[in-house]
């Protein structure tokens, strides 16, 4: 065979390898948006899935219904979709029959309470005035719920059943005495004590400062990883969305950018940072079934199908950095 006769052969060779592939083992997912019952359209905007098997992942996004993701075998046993208007919606898929995916409405909703102790920097802890309240309160949770929907994270902070997202609490001597929090699980206990904790609620305590690595800030914070959160006065909204991080299930970002395959520096769970903006979808799949995270502990939304993310051969999670969209 001369080489003439093998220049002809090899990219016919490739043409039906390639075309067997792409037909052999292309799968879709078909989106359903409950907003639109007649027709489940979702509204117009980007969904983006992410498709697992216990050791890989495949991706991809539509304006449209349908979600194709190439070279699938049996092994990809679950798929999550992320929107900017509703909560990731997610399922386990057989392939035996077509795979449709159904949104339910609306965001995830988190009740968090916001307690006032100490909000100026020098530490005098002023008593707010009702306008005062209301601006720390509302323009805080605002602008922590404009990231979380634009990372499309399905999470949404709400006031607590009792509809008080934030109380003066710079008034009582049993919170302001410890103005200076060493400890997040001391703190949690003095509020306890004090009847200062909403149970059933993310709490997010202003204080003057808090211990971090020995030195004491009014930027730094803590958590205990659950339902409780303590902030020094100069906290931004982005360090309290690194703190709801930890609440839902999520350590800190020590890899580097070669580790990750994405520069980490800008994600929110960086352990020290002022340019966080990005979580990954591999995180927000982690925020909702991850057993640890407070949506299950504290708040039981995914009996059947939360897992331990580090451990669990039987319900897969994707890896930590995965992301379906590059840009924040
Ligand atoms: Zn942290």
């Amino acid at each position: 065979m001369n080489w003439r006769v093998y220049l002809l052969i090899i990219p016919a060779l490739l043409t039906v390898a390639v075309g067997f592939s792409l037909a052999a083992n292309d799968a879709t997912v078909t989106l359903e948006c409950t907003a639109v019952p007649t027709a489940p359209q979702c509204p117009s905007g980007t969904s983006g899935g992410l498709l697992i098997s216990p050791t890989d992942t495949r991706k991809d996004r539509t304006t449209k219904r349908t979600l194709s993701f190439e070279d699938v075998d049996s092994s990809f046993k679950e798929v999550m979709v992320f929107r900017r208007d509703r909560a990731p919606a997610f399922k386990q898929v057989t392939w035996t029959t077509a795979e449709t995916l159904a949104f339910n409405s609306g965001h995830e909703e988190l009740p968090l309470r916001i307690w006032a102790i100490c909000t100026d920097e020098q530490g005098t802890c002023p008593a707010l005035t009702a306008t005062q309240q209301k601006t720390l309160g509302e323009k805080m949770v605002a602008h922590a719920n404009s990231i979380l929907t634009r990372e499309r994270t399905g999470i949404k902070l709400v006031p607590p059943a009792d509809g008080t997202l934030i109380s003066d609490e710079s008034g009582t001597p049993a919170l302001t005495v410890h103005k200076t929090v060493t400890s997040c699980e001391v703190f949690k206990q003095k509020a306890v004590g004090a009847n200062k904790f909403a149970a059933g609620a993310l709490n997010i305590y202003i204080v003057n400062k808090v211990e971090v690595n020995g030195k004491s800030e009014t930027s730094n914070a803590c958590s205990n990883f659950m339902d409780a959160a303590v902030v020094g006065a100069k906290a931004s909204s982005y360090l309290i969305l690194h703190e709801i991080g930890h609440m839902l299930a999520l350590d800190h970002v020590n890899e580097t950018a070669s580790d990750w395959g994405s520069d980490p520096k800008e994600n929110f769970m960086k352990d020290s940072s002022v340019t966080r903006k990005f979580f990954t979808e591999g995180q927000i799949f982690r925020m909702h079934l991850d057993k640890t995270s407070a949506i299950n502990v504290l708040f039981n939304r995914h009996p059947g199908d939360q897992r331990w993310c580090e451990s669990s051969p039987v319900l897969p999670c994707p890896e930590l950095h995965e992301r379906v969209w590059e840009e924040p």
